[in-house]
Order: C-alpha cells, then structure tokens, then sequence
C-alpha cells in the first residue's frame, strides 16, 4: 500500500483552503465529493476482476449515495443559501449509504435467490425506516435538539454495525479476495466510524463546511481507495479457526434482522407503529429465511441419501440399500406369515471377461446384466440390488421356494438368451436361491447364508445353473 496519493490529495485540500480563504467553502465541498467518488471508483472498477464482486459493487453503491450526500450539502450551502429544502435530502443519503454495505455484509456469497429476496426485503424495509425518521427531521430550520441527538445515535449505530459485522467477516474469510476485501472495508469502516463520532460528537458541523477540520473527513475515502488499489494478489488461502467461521457464519443472517431491530427501537418514540412494522418484519423475515434455508437442506439430505442407496455403475439399489430392504421385508413376512425367497446371482468368469476386454467392457455387462435382472422380476415388490463386484441379490417377498426357483431359472436362461460376448461364449450366471416359509427369528442371515451357499454349490457343480438350499442346511 502506498500512502503517497491520499497525502498528496490531503495536501491540494489544505492548500486550496489556505490559498483561496473566500472560496475555502466551495473548494472544501468539491475535495469532499471527491474523496468518496474516488473511493467508489475505485470499488466498481475492483467489482469487475474479484470474485467478491457483490462486495465491491455494494461498497462501491453506498460511497456513491455518500458522495449524493455531500453533493446535496453543497448546493444546499453554497448555491441555495441554507435554503433547507436539502438538509433532509443529504441526511438521508448519509443513513442509506449504509444499507447496501449492510445488506452485502449479511447476506453471504452463496445463497439461493429466494434467500437473498427476503435479506433485500428487510435491508429495503431497514431504508425506508430510515428514510422515514430522517425526513421527520428534515423541517425548515432543521431537528430539534432531541431529535438530532437521536440521528447522531443511528448514525453511530449504523456505522458500529459495519465496522463490526466487517471486523467478523474478515476474521472467517480464507481466500485472498475475500480477505483482501474485508481487511479494506474493515479499516474504513473503523476509521470512518471514528472521523463520523468526532465530526457528530466533539465538532459539530454548525460553523458550516470550509474549515481544516473537513480534511479529517477525505481520510478513510482516501485510505479505502489505496486498500483497494493495492491489493494483495495472493492465491493461497489463509487456515481459519473452524469455531469462527461456524460462528460467523451462524451471526451473519441474524445481522440484519438486528440492525432492523435496533433502528425500530430508536424510531419506537416519534413512529410507534412503523417501530412496530420493524420489529414484525425482522422477526417474520428472520423466521421464514430459516424456513427457507431449512426446507432446502431437507431437499438436500433427501437427495443426497437416496444418492447414498444407489449403485452408480448399474443405477440399482447399492449394498447398504439391499440390507435395509431384507430387513424390512424379513419384519413384514414376519409380521404377516407369508414366506420370503432369495436369490444371490454371480456373473461367471467375469475376471477372464474383465482381463479379455477390459474394465469398461466389463462395466456395461454388468449394467446388461443389471438391467435382465431388473426385467425378470416384474413385482413392484421385488428388490434388485448390486451385492457387491459382479454380484447381485434379489429380494422376493411373498413368494415360495418353488416361483422362486421358476423365477432363478427363468432369469439365468434370459442372460444366457442375450448372448452377450464373453471372453469364451457369452455371459452366463449361477444362481443360489433359498427361502423361508414361516419367519420365527428376527435375523435374515440366515436366509442370506443359504441362499449364498447355494450359489457356491451352482459353482462348483459347474455354473450357469442354479441351486437351493433351504436355510439352516448344512
Ligand atoms: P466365477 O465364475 O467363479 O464367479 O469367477 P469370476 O471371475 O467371475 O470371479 P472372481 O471373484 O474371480 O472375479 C470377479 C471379478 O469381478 C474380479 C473383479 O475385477 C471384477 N469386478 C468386480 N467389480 C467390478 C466392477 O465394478 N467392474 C468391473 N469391470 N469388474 C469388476
Ligand atoms: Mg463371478
Ligand atoms: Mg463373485
């Protein structure tokens, strides 16, 4: 960073007021207009190669309604005389220049739509607040003393809820851009929160503009503009303690509702009921951006354990999804006396298909196979599923041990009848079946160790067959 630039702008504005003391007001105004311009320059042009682009163009927006305030105050003093159509117009542009900083501070980067329409509905309502208790100040000759001592404390709060909400931004963000970003709005945000106390608290802008006192007032502009030309240009990202980004990352939905919370409390005394509409919307907003968020993280869990019960190379239902099917009709054949039957079906030679043609080849027989195996078994009930390797398991409930021999030995002839090349022939399979009448124990492993045993038995009598065994055979 270099501070070259801000001093040498520090310096034409002390030399403008000290070379020209009649035209000092005027003068004064055209540095001070152009401090955040240049700043918000600086900001837009940023918006345009960082990923925090959102960022940079609400930072660069609330300098631009800033430098609208100041603007205001000029023609208002220099050209109209105090004529006090603008005092209100240049306030309220001071108090909404924070809205759209406040607004990118709570609402994070990646966020649905709906989500970021309901953080714009409240930072709109948090404006109109605003706008509202500003304007009632704005009468001809100004607030009352009263009334302008509660401005001060919105401005003050205004500004400490984005130092603040930046500070804690900073501490959670590892990538460089975000970093850099927060680390320039962080120190304005201090440095500007501090110059605004100093010119509100201890030196009240009554005596006008034009005095050495506005250069305080270039200060944090000039300083963001240099953050944000010399920017860092690191790609590594920073380790941040998980326990601060969990928190920020918790605090940062609950930043605006506050902020909209806190200005609706100072408004309770001079608009009751806007005080009111206030703390309803940011308690209703609050409540249904949760809603919202929650409700796509249940879509999101769903999605992701039916993903989690899937085979991704067949599309059947994986290992872990065949285990809960076999317990849960394993308790329904229980429960309702019926009988449960079992098929366990091995690609044979699949290792001399895998090695002849390759892993891919050997891949799409095993989405053929799948895929015969899904056609025979027409009963919605049925539950074909990838066992493991080139392994499958059908669940046939309601079905005795005779269907699901029919069944086993129908499905072994339909592969066969595909005559899908193999290393030697084609693609042929042994099936093990088993089945159990009426269920008396509450574990299937048994049913599951016959009918496994039986497929070795199709093995070794020489495979593309089937074999039974009933469970508990030896
Ligand atoms: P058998 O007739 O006795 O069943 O012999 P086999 O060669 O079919 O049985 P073995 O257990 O010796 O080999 C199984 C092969 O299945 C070995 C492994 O590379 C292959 N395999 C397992 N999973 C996959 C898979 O997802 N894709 C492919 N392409 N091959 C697989
Ligand atoms: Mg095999
Ligand atoms: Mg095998």
């Amino acid at each position: 960073m270099s501070f070259g630039l801000p001093l040498l702008y520090l310096l034409c504005h002390a030399l403008a007021l000290a070379l020209f003391p009649d035209r000092a007001e005027l003068l004064s105004f055209v540095f001070l207009v152009g401090a955040p311009l240049l700043a918000a320059g600086v900001c837009l042009w940023r918006c345009r190669h960082s990923d925090m682009a959102l960022a940079w163009l609400a930072l660069g927006l609330g300098l631009l309604l800033w430098a609208g305030g100041m603007t205001a105050n000029m023609i208002d003093s220099v050209f109209l005389d105090n004529a006090a159509t603008t005092p209100g117009l240049s306030l309220l542009l001071y108090v909404l220049y924070g809205v759209p900083l406040i607004f990118a501070l709570a609402s994070p980067a990646r966020e649905t739509w709906q989500v970021r329409a309901l953080d714009g509905l409240v930072a709109a309502v948090l404006g109109g607040l605003f706008f509202v208790h500003t304007f009632s100040f704005a009468g001809a000759d100004g607030a009352d003393a009263g009334g302008e001592g509660n401005l001060v404390m919105m401005f003050d709060v205004e500004n400490g809820f984005i130092a603040l909400f930046s500070l804690a931004r900073f501490l959670a963000s590892r990538t460089p851009a975000s970093r850099g970003f927060y680390r320039a709005q962080s120190v304005y945000a201090f440095v500007y929160l501090g110059v605004a106390g100093y010119i509100n608290h201890v030196e009240p802008q009554d005596a006008g503009f034009g005095s050495y006192v506005d250069l305080v007032i270039d200060v944090p502009f000039l300083l963001l503009a240099s953050l944000a030309v010399y920017f860092p240009k690191g790609t590594t990202h920073v380790p941040v303690a998980r326990g601060v980004v969990t928190m920020v990352r918790a605090a940062s939905p609950l930043m605006l509702p506050m902020s909209l919370l806190v200005v609706s409390a100072l408004i309770t005394g001079r608009h009751p009921r806007l005080a009111i509409a206030g703390f309803v919307i940011a308690t209703l907003g609050y409540g249904m951006r949760s809603v919202v968020i929650q409700l796509r993280t249940m879509a999101e869990r769903d999605q992701l354990d039916a993903l989690a019960r899937v085979d991704k190379v067949t599309g059947l239902a994986n290992r872990r999804a065949f285990d809960d099917a076999l317990q849960r009709e394993w308790n329904r054949a229980r429960r309702s006396g019926e009988p449960l039957s079992l098929l366990m079906i091995d690609i044979d030679h699949f290792k001399q298909l895998n090695d002849a043609f390759g892993h891919q080849a050997g891949d799409t027989r095993l989405r053929e196979v799948a895929r015969a195996l899904a056609d025979a078994t027409t009963r919605a009930l049925d539950v074909v599923a990838r066992y493991g390797g080139e392994e499958f398991a059908v669940i046939l409930p309601a079905t005795h041990a005779r269907d699901a021999q029919h069944l086993a030995e129908a499905t072994r002839q339909a592969i066969q009848a595909l005559q899908l090349a193999a290393a030697e022939g084609h693609v042929t399979v042994s099936i093990g079946a088993s089945a159990v009448e009426h269920i008396a124990s509450d574990d299937p492993s048994a049913l599951l160790a016959a009918a496994d045993a039986a497929l070795y038995d199709a093995k070794r009598a020489g495979r593309n067959r089937v074999a039974w065994r009933a469970p508990g055979e030896p």
